[in-house]
């Protein structure tokens, strides 16, 4: 049985004293056994405050971007080792927004994805085409190319150990969920090409989760796909209720 990993992917939203509210809102009312882990994926300027008011519960902080260099001459980036020193436990990497809006490559993600297994945080690794692509059938090719290219030169371990987000780009912050037969159908398919090219057993382990206008509402029949393992939720996320209940819904 894979474990559920339900992540809120705030953005660049909040203000400080809301997410710390927010953390000490949730924290208790999270799950905590064994079926679903719940993640706040909360801009850099907050982490240190979360990580601080999420200790001794189960809620986990994530950082929505890292760069992939240890340290050095790189003005107004962050570094894996920063956010490890801080108490984040997962970094999420490759999201769309970044590839589209700040030019971030595939070889990049690739980079970062190994820069956050050197650190110890756990990648929530982003992949997921265009409408135009869709509509072009050429879905699978795509994510087929991002999930390959991201996991390029990783351990069997480490491929386990990795969290996919399948994330249609035509799904994000559009209100358009992917019906869950289209979604499941990806998120298997990128199974099949973990289990190709890294091992039959890293296909079974990877955590591959769907994202793109999730909500409560949605979430069960998310869920009830054979291949999704959770989801990466932005704008329902926002509200601690809403975050809860998707939380809940995975346990
Ligand atoms: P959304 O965003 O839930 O608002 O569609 C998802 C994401 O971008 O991770």
């Amino acid at each position: 049985m894979r474990k559920r990993v339900i992540a809120g992917n705030w953005k660049m939203n909040k203000f400080l004293s809301e997410s710390v509210k927010f953390v000490e809102d949730t924290k208790e009312k999270v799950p905590t056994g064994d079926k679903v882990e719940a993640v706040v994926c909360a801009p850099y300027p907050f982490l240190t405050s979360l990580v601080e008011s999420a200790k001794g519960s189960k809620l986990q902080i994530a950082a929505q971007n890292m760069h992939f260099e240890e340290s050095g001459a790189f003005t107004g980036e962050v570094s894996p080792a920063m956010l490890k020193d801080i108490g984040v436990t997962y970094v999420v990497l490759g999201h769309s927004e970044r590839r589209e809006l700040f030019a971030e490559t595939d070889e990049m993600v690739n980079k970062k994805v190994h820069a956050a297994f050197n650190h110890d945080l756990t990648p929530i690794l982003c992949v997921g085409e265009t409408l135009a692509q869709r509509e072009n059938n050429e879905t699978m090719s795509i994510v087929e190319d991002q999930v390959k290219l991201a996991l390029e030169g990783l351990t069997d371990d480490q491929v386990k150990e990795t969290i996919i987000a399948y994330e249609p780009i035509w799904a994000i912050g559009t209100g358009k969920t992917a019906t869950s037969a289209q979604a499941n159908e990806v998120c298997a398919y990128i199974r099949k090409v973990v289990a190709a090219e890294v091992s039959t057993e890293a296909g079974e382990a990877v955590r591959i989760q769907y994202g793109g206008s999730v909500k409560p509402a949605n979430i069960d029949e998310l869920l009830s796909q054979s291949d999704i393992d959770g989801a990466l939720v932005g704008g329902a996320s926002l509200e601690a209720d809403s975050f809860v209940q998707l939380v809940e819904a995975g346990a």
